[in-house]
Formats: structure tokens, sequence, C-alpha cells
């Protein structure tokens, strides 16, 4: 694959604000007065195994750049009151999941393996007593190599995980000094050898391009060492700079970014890399190895996007549980409370931990089909989406197709009368493809990270 030569000007034209897509409408769009019944209508109504999330949000130590929901504390305690506080949450839910079963359970965070063995073992009880789990439920953690301990990753391989993905972002000691992460190549090669031996079949390692002092040469070396651990995936994510909503962010000087220019080489040299190793590159910004499911989803159109990113899961309902954690079905998202005390004092009142939510119109949910498609598959085939929706594509969206003639101009998008194509240049842009078909744009406008 040749790079591909992407110019100032566009870079200026195009390097606006603009959501990642892992839902549609984006989170900024739930409302404070959303109730439950549309979202528990939905749930009751999964002929299928539902997924469940279930987040876990303490961490030692901050990074700065971090954009998760988090709590930063060295006292470990805090993380048995936090079981205790899923364990009546769960049971809550149980209730409402009596012909539903839970087909896969991903645990993120924060920093899933702050939990000491002991707290792994009783979430796995909670687990097995309060949840109606498929006999062949598939669990997935996310993992600071950092932090973590052999006995931890056994623990969490009693409890059944057989993924794991590990935050490692970058390898070089200056760009982690500068975010406060720092992590020797030590930590991470340690993870993955204790993951294999515990019988983790899939690692997936989360690198950021963007960061503070990164610059071409650095994160060819960050790749390199990466390689040498040879995971399954690779998540290669954008770095969000968002001081506005993580003030945490704000300890970056402005000018010790990589700009646009040099964000996009890296991430272009990183590609060019990893496809030459034997991976494929999927969506938006991530590989997989040709052989790995997620390779498979992509080239069978297969592939499915939500909150995580992109995955292989076709629940249509995920069961958010914890702290801030998101559920969303065919109908309704959901999101639980932020702080701590507030989802306390919900479960303590014998309710579950709602915060906001937002009901979906049919708008939206035309919108959201047509958005993931594009964002998993990266073109539109008008009839079978107009079958699929029950509209006339060229006709609902005739305003959309109208903007996206300057997008067909720019080279981004192939169009013709049966479909929309997005070209190896529009790749880059595809944030920005994706938001000609969102009706909430302007309102958001500003309040999203940059798409370059
Ligand atoms: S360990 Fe992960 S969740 Fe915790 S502060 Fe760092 S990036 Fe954020």
């Amino acid at each position: 694959m040749q790079a591909v030569q992407v110019s100032t000007e566009l870079i200026d034209k195009y390097g606006l604000a603009g959501p990642r897509y892992t839902s549609y409408p984006s989170a900024l769009h739930f409302a404070d007065d959303f109730q439950d019944d549309q979202f528990l209508q939905d749930l009751k109504a999964q002929k299928d195994p539902i997924s469940v999330y279930i987040h876990l949000p303490f961490c030692r130590t901050m990074c700065w750049f971090c954009g998760c929901n988090k709590i930063v504390t060295r006292k470990q305690d805090k993380a048995d009151r936090y079981l205790d506080y899923l364990a009546k949450e769960m049971l809550l839910w149980r209730a409402q999941l009596t012909d539903v079963k839970v087909g896969q359970i991903h645990f993120g965070g924060g920093t899933p393996n702050f939990l000491n063995p002991q707290q792994i073992d009783r979430l796995n009880a909670l687990l097995r007593c309060y949840l109606p789990l498929t006999p062949d439920v598939e669990i997935s953690v996310e993992l600071s190599p950092d932090v973590l301990t052999e006995d931890q990753v056994w623990a969490f391989s009693r409890l059944g995980a057989k993924r794991a993905s590990i935050g490692i972002q970058d390898t070089s000691p200056i760009v982690q000094e500068a975010v406060n992460r720092p992590q020797p190549m030590e930590c991470n090669i340690n993870a993955v050898r204790w993951l294999r031996e515990a019988g983790f079949t899939s690692i997936n390692v989360d690198l950021i391009y963007g960061l503070p002092h990164q610059d071409r040469e650095s994160f060819k070396q960050t790749i390199q060492d990466v390689l040498e651990l040879e995971p399954d995936r690779f998540a290669l994510f954008n770095y969000a700079h968002v001081p506005w909503f993580k003030p945490t962010q704000k300890v970056f000087a402005s000018d010790i970014f990589p700009n646009p220019i040099a964000k996009l080489d890296i991430f272009q040299d990183s590609r060019e890399t990893l496809e030459a190793a034997g991976y494929t590159f999927i969506g938006l910004d991530h590989f997989a190895k040709h052989e790995d499911e997620l390779a498979k989803a992509w080239n069978n159109g297969k592939l499915q996007r939500d909150f995580q990113g992109y995955s292989v899961t076709e629940s249509k309902a995920i069961l958010g549980i914890g702290l801030s954690s998101v559920s969303q079905s065919p109908k309704a998202y959901r999101q639980n409370h932020k702080e701590l005390e507030d989802y306390e004092a919900a479960l303590d009142a014998g309710q579950l931990p709602l915060a906001k939510g937002l009901a979906l119109t049919v708008d939206d949910g035309i919108r959201r089909t047509v958005i993931n498609r594009l964002m998993c598959q990266l073109k539109l085939d008008f009839s079978d989406i107009s079958d699929e929706l029950g509209i006339d594509f060229a006709e609902y969206f005739d305003t959309s197709l109208v903007d996206m003639q300057e997008l067909v101009t720019d080279g981004f998008v192939e169009m013709t009368d049966t479909g929309i194509a997005v070209t190896e240049l529009g790749r880059f842009f595809l944030r920005n493809i994706a938001m000609q078909f969102d009706a909430y744009r302007e309102r958001q406008a500003g309040r999203c990270s940059q798409t370059l």
C-alpha cells in the first residue's frame, strides 16, 4: 500500500471537531429526563444472548492524556466497597433478565487490574451468582501492564477471561514521562508472557498517536517494540485533546504536540509497517492479523461498532453495569451516574443508577444504521440500505448527497447512482464523511475532539 498524499489545504479544511461515532447520536445528546422504559422493553425482547460491559473505575495514578471515567486512588479497600455496589446493581438487573442470557462480558476502566486477585475472585463469584450467563460466555478484560501481576492474570483466567486488551500507548520514555505513565518494556513483555501462559487466546494492544513529543522516528520505534510482542490486534487511536472536558489535559503546553501533518505521517508509517508485518487495516483505526476473527469480520462485512470501538460481537443489546457505564439497545441509550456518591445513593434506595439517556427517534435509528455501515464497511449500497431501512435513500438523504459532492471533488468518496464508496484518501477523513449524515452536527460543533 503506497502512502497517500494529504495536502495541507485538505487538513485545514477538514480538521474539524467531530464525533468518533462509537454511538449515534453521541453521548453529548443524552438527556437527564430520560426514563428507562424503552431500554427495559428492548432488553426484555432480546432473543439472543446480550453483551454486558462492567466498568471498574479505579487507577493508581493519573495519565494526563486520559479521557476515561476513572477514580485515582491508592486505597485498595475502595474496590471492596465498589464490589458491594456492583452486586446490588447486578441483583436489580437480574430481575429484568428473566428470559435473557448474557453471552459476552467485557471489563473496562479505569484499570480492571486495580483489583487484587482476591477481589477478582469475588467479582467472579458475583458474576456466576447474579448474572444469567450462557455456558460458553466470552469474557474479555482491559489491563494496564505497568501495575499488572502474574497472580492477577491467573485470577482473570479463573474468571473465564480469554481475551485481553493491554494499554501501552507509546514506548518512548520521553513521551511516557510527559503523560505521566512510566511503563518499561519489561512490563509489557511480562504481561504478554503471563497472558499466553494463562491461556488467553487473543491479545490487543492499544496505542495512541498525537501525544506530546511524538514524532515519526519515535513512533516507528514504538511500533517495532510492540511488534516484538506479536499481539493479535492493534488499536491505533488518535489522541483526543479535549481540555475543556478533561481538565488534566491542560498540563500540556500547546507546542509539544505533533501537528496534523506529522500525525498523518505517523499513522501512515504505522499502517505501512503493520501491513507489511501481516496485519489487516480495519475501519478507522484498528489492525488485526489476517487470520484473526476481527479481520475476517471486516472482510465479510460483519464488523460491528459500539462504545468499545470495533468488534465482531453481534449483540443487539449491551448492558452497562457500574459507574458511568453506557447501555445500548435497538431504540435507546442509557448511562449510569458518573459520580460515585450518586451511584451508591441510587442503589441504596433500591433503584437502578440511571443518570441520563436517549430514546432514539425513527430518524436517529436510520442515521445510526447509515453511519455505522460507513464506519464498518466504508461503503453504502443505496438499494440494500433502502430495503433494510424501508426508505428511499436518495430521497431521504437528498441534502446529504448534494453536500457529499464536495467530498467527491476532494477525492474522499466515489459516488455513483447506486452507492458511495470511501477512497483510500477518504479513510483519513472517515469521521468527516460520516458527519454528512449526522443531524446533530451543528449542535455538537466545538464539543468533540479534532477529526485529524
Ligand atoms: S490507567 Fe487508563 S484509565 Fe487510568 S488514568 Fe491511565 S489511561 Fe486513564
